[in-house]
């Protein structure tokens, strides 16, 4: 996810506060994280987030609730 903002040349905050302000894009955005997250690893995790880097929505709402 990381390398693909990268080489759309655009940082990760800038495609989070995309999200931010455009909910439809937002929920696509997620739908393409949920299809194309590692299927190898468990999610609705904060390990997964931190240590994987994941950012499907599951994985985010377990690092919402572990702060
Ligand atoms: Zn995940």
């Amino acid at each position: 996810m990381n390398d693909v903002a990268a080489q759309m040349g655009v940082s990760m905050v800038a495609v989070w506060e995309r999200a931010r302000m455009f909910p439809e894009w937002g929920r696509e955005l997620d739908e393409a994280l949920l299809r194309g997250r590692d299927r190898k690893i468990s999610h609705d995790s904060e390990w997964s987030y931190r240590v994987h880097r994941c950012r499907c929505p599951e994985c985010r709402e377990a690092k919402r609730r572990y702060r």
